[in-house]
């Protein structure tokens, strides 16, 4: 069992209020965080604004394979792939350091998405297996530590899990 105060928890910064999101807003998540107890420790993570993109900025979305996607903006096409990759090579070192023992990532984010990201194919297709860019990053660096998504934790068992799994309870 770990002490609570001992537990480090990133976050996808949205999550916790700040407003980073490329409209502008946030995506404050009161439900997860008033499940958590006051004395774990957040570490809040925007992959987008954290490797240079501005608040406001276009919206983004995945193409290419589903294994290995570019993220690129919708309207112009620019590709932002390895100033994403390149940030997050540098924060995943960071991260290690901070002694992380999970990560709640914002569902649907070509940056943040866990599961189930679309992807645009170059035949025009969309296909739902894609992971984004950062959430792939720190699943491939950190295979060990509990990660889940704000859409994963409404279900109370995958919550008891997460929390389980957080607080290593038996
Ligand atoms: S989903 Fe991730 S990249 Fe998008 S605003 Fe939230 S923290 Fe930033």
């Amino acid at each position: 069992m770990v002490s609570e105060s001992e537990v480090r928890i990133g976050i996808s910064a949205c999550l916790l209020g700040r407003r980073v999101r490329y409209d502008g807003g946030d995506r404050l998540d009161t439900y997860i965080l008033g499940a958590f107890p006051l004395s774990v420790v957040w570490v809040p993570v925007c992959p987008e604004v954290e490797a240079g993109l501005p608040v406001p900025r276009d919206m983004m979305h995945l193409a290419g394979s589903p294994d290995s996607p570019r993220i690129v903006t919708i309207e112009s096409g620019i590709d932002h792939t390895a100033l994403i990759l390149e940030w997050a090579e540098k924060k995943l070192e960071a991260l290690q350091r901070e002694g992380l023992s999970g990560f709640i990532f914002k569902s649907r984010s070509p940056s943040c998405g866990l599961r189930e990201i679309p992807v645009e194919g170059a035949d025009g297709r969309i296909r739902t297996a894609g992971r984004g860019l950062f959430a792939a990053a720190f699943v491939e660096r950190f295979p060990h530590l509990p990660v889940e998504d704000d859409e994963g934790l409404r279900s109370p068992e995958v919550m008891k899990d997460f929390l389980d799994r957080l607080f290593q309870r038996e």
